[in-house]
């Protein structure tokens, strides 16, 4: 009876010891080494989105192995985008670091028609000529040359609106009505500093309330209003006044600002 206690006890002393022989704490699956672990060596490098992986393997075993993240993204090269890249479903463009994942451009940017972003959301808005989402709002860098009007007489152009993604809707609509030498007009015609797009237009109320909001990326607005591509009688159509920031009405056959935007 003694002799078999004995055995029994050493039996189970063996068994604990090896369960507590290795390093329990650093995930041994099978508890036989203490892990001896090789350098820190990168596994996958930082890119725009996501920081440096890196990983060691322990000596004994090449299957033991432990990862760390190590500093911080790189984020996205600034106003470095690629309009080639561009999704049309989400907005996302790609920079140009190799193996960008790609990214929403941020206001400030330069836009593909060589203005400048003063709108961009991954969410985008509607545009109510195609029904198709866009992303982005980009304005010329310069107001068109002087003062213009909105219709040098005034007609009802009927169907005009004030929302986000209304302004080229309303800007063909008044285009196909009024004379040539009104502010819709003039935003039709091709920015011509170097851009290669043809579909500006004189943005809608709201359309100009935001670049009203971001005014300070283009330092260069005047103390006049600006006209929006929205009507709000045969008579009268929306501006805003840059230096209060609030809209007004203002009949047509005025003299006023234009700046043209484009969508996409
Ligand atoms: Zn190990
Ligand atoms: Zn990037």
């Amino acid at each position: 009876m003694k002799k078999w206690n004995m055995v029994a006890v050493t039996f189970f002393a063996v068994l604990l010891a090896l369960a507590s022989c290795g390093d329990s704490s650093s995930g041994d699956p099978t508890g036989t080494h203490t892990h001896e672990w090789g350098a820190w060596a990168t596994k996958t490098p930082a890119t725009c989105t996501e920081a440096e992986v890196q990983e060691r393997v322990c000596s004994l075993d090449a299957t033991h192995t432990e990862t760390r993240s190590v500093g911080s993204a790189l984020g996205h090269i600034s106003n470095s985008w690629n309009w080639a890249t561009l999704v049309p479903a989400t907005g996302h463009v790609s920079c140009a670091r190799t193996g960008c994942p790609g990214g929403i451009a941020e206001t400030g940017d330069e836009g593909p028609g060589g203005g400048i972003i003063f709108y961009a959301k991954a969410a985008g808005f509607t545009m109510t000529d195609t029904g198709t989402t866009a992303h982005y709002l980009e304005a010329a860098p310069e107001d068109i040359s002087g003062y213009v009007v909105w219709q040098q007489f005034t007609n009802d152009i009927p169907g005009t609106a004030v929302t986000l993604g209304s302004g080229r809707k309303n800007t063909a609509l008044i285009h196909a009505h009024a004379d040539l030498t009104g502010a819709a007009s003039a935003c039709v015609a091709p920015y011509d500093a170097g851009g290669t797009k043809t579909d500006w237009f004189l943005p809608s109320k709201d359309e100009l309330n935001e670049l009203c909001e971001q005014q300070d990326l283009f330092g260069n607005f005047t103390t006049f209003n600006y006209w929006s591509s929205s009507q709000i009688d045969s008579n009268k159509a929306w501006v805003q006044w840059f230096v209060d920031g609030n809209p007004y009405d203002v009949v047509k056959t005025s003299n006023c600002y234009a700046r043209a935007i484009r969508a996409f």
